[in-house]
Parts: structure tokens; sequence; C-alpha cells
């Protein structure tokens, strides 16, 4: 298993001289595991990847595409994912199955006139949709695994585990916090203060934790939403990001040998980024290796030190 980080900004791209070194390109994250090509969400990181596959030339390809939610930093890539524009691509879309519309409606709508002079239908590649549930297990090949868990987000979203005898990656690039606000469908009413959880919320949530820490377990990666700082959660924790003291619980928990620190915030300068990066590998066990990802980043069992 090889993963490569695409993009790692949470929320929107952004393109200033201080972000230079952790990029501004929004979530998508790239693992090949033998001719089993995946890629995490389609964030701006998409454009990149798909020039540098395009620059590869061997067509044709199958695409497994993973989207953990349809916000706009998930899926803003797909439209300049070059290998669309190709008859040879095959390309697989997962994303959670939903009452109101379906994964293929919502790309469709966002890839059309007015907003796009193109459309889905008019694509040369061939695209197919799934609707896929949390709490599944998908076998992309005879050594590739996926399985899905709920995370805790706004309108709801999936994390996924990649696994193969070569690694294990999870990804959770937008998840609140298990204890504060549940979040579902609706939009959590705010007027300064967390709704009181019922005791039925309060058992999903921590029900919703167990499911997550079960999907990490012993993995070789966590890629994890740390957007927030401690005073920026306490200040919006009905946005749905958390902090990398909450990922590290998560990382501790699961017995996972490297956290990556993910979706940073849109105004998180990189010499703040080192230094949040500095302060949570000192406070990380010996076990734990932590660090905050980057544009670029390379992962495999070989890099682990
Ligand atoms: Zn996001
Ligand atoms: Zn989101």
């Amino acid at each position: 298993m090889k993963v490569r980080i695409w993009g790692t900004r949470g929320s929107y791209p952004v393109a200033a001289a201080e972000m230079l070194r952790y990029g501004g390109n929004t979530s998508c994250v790239e693992v090949r595991i033998g001719d089993t090509h995946i890629i995490l969400d389609a964030g701006t990181g998409l454009r990149p990847l798909g020039y540098a596959i395009a620059k590869e030339g061997s067509d044709p390809r199958h695409f497994h595409l993973l989207i953990t939610h349809t916000h706009w930093d998930h899926i803003l890539g797909f439209p300049f994912f070059a290998p669309i524009y190709h008859p040879e691509t095959h390309l697989s879309i997962y994303g959670l199955q939903r009452t109101q519309s379906s994964l293929h409606t919502i790309i469709k709508n966002a890839v059309s006139d007015p907003l796009l002079p193109i459309s889905l239908e008019r694509l040369s590649a061939d695209l197919t949709f799934h609707d896929i549930n949390h709490n599944v297990c998908l076998d992309l090949s005879q050594d590739v695994r996926v399985i899905t868990a709920q995370v805790n987000h706004p309108y709801r979203a999936l994390g996924y585990r990649v696994e193969s005898v070569s690694g294990v990656l999870v990804y959770i690039p937008d998840t609140g916090p298990f204890h504060t606000v549940l979040f579902g469908d609706e939009r959590v009413a705010w007027n300064g203060h967390a709704p009181k959880l019922s005791l039925t919320e309060m058992h999903t949530l921590s029900a919703m934790r167990e499911s997550i820490i079960r999907l990490a377990a012993h993995a070789d990666w966590l890629i994890y939403d740390t957007q927030f700082t401690i005073e920026q959660y306490n200040r919006f924790p009905h946005w749905g990001h958390s902090t990398p003291e909450q990922a590290m619980e998560i990382a501790i928990e699961a017995q996972v040998r490297e956290l990556l620190l993910f979706h940073h915030d849109p105004h998180r300068a990189d010499s703040e980024l080192d230094v949040i990066g500095a302060e949570q590998q000192a406070r990380a066990p010996a076990n734990l290796r932590v660090r905050v990802a980057y544009e670029g980043m390379v992962l495999s069992r070989e890099n682990i030190q």
C-alpha cells in the first residue's frame, strides 16, 4: 500500500505564501495497492492527481472514488479530474446513501449548467455510482477491503478503512467529537449553547464513537479531522470538526501507529501548523507517531521508523 496526500485543507481551497508547505488544496488522498487504485474524496487535490495520472498515461484505468460526504470541499475537484474526459477511464464512485437524493443526483446537479459548462452525461469516462451505508464491507479485490463507519458531521458523513496485507489506512477527514452535539440531516439549532442531549442521543453518540474506534483499530495511519484549536471548538462545536487533542484520544484508544493531523483550518498558516505538530508530538505516548499532513506526503510501511 502506498498512500499519497494531494489535499489537506478543510472548508475551501486557499492560495497564500504562508500556506505553501502544508498546501491549499482540499481533501484528497490516493491509495495504490497493486492494481487497485483508490481515491479518498474529490477535493481540489484531485486536480493535480488527475494531471499526474494523465502524465503516467497507462490507460485504461479503473478508479474507486470513495466520498465521505458531498460538502463542497470534498467534491470541488471532481470536474477538474482529467481522467473523466478519457473514454478508457472507469470510475466507480461511492458515497453515503441518503433518503432525500442519491449520490448520482447530487453530483449530477453539481456538474451541470449553469454551475459548469459541462454535464455528467457528456463526460467520456464510464461512471458508476454506488450509494452505500455505514458498517459495510466492500471487497474491491482479493487483497483490498474497504469498511465504512458513520462519523459525527452535519448532514452525516462516512469514515473509511482501507485494508490490505500491505497496510491499513483509516480516513476520517470531517467529524466532531462524540459528547456535545449529535449531527444528523437537520441543521443543528444553535443559540450559543449546545442543545441538551437526550439519553437516546447520548447512546447514539457513544455507539458512533465505539464504531470509529473499531474502524481505526491498529491502523498504520489514521488521517483525522483536526481543523479546530480547543478555543475554536468551544466557539463552534456545531460545525462538526475536532481538535488534535480529541483526535489523539481516538488514536490512542484505537492503538494506531501514526496519527496524521488533517483538514486544516483555511486560515492556519504553515508556522502555526508547525507549532501544533510539535505540541502534539510532545504530548503523544511513545508508541504513537503524530505528524501534520501536507500536500505531497507519501505514506508506506517502508517509511515507518
Ligand atoms: Zn470538509
Ligand atoms: Zn464537511
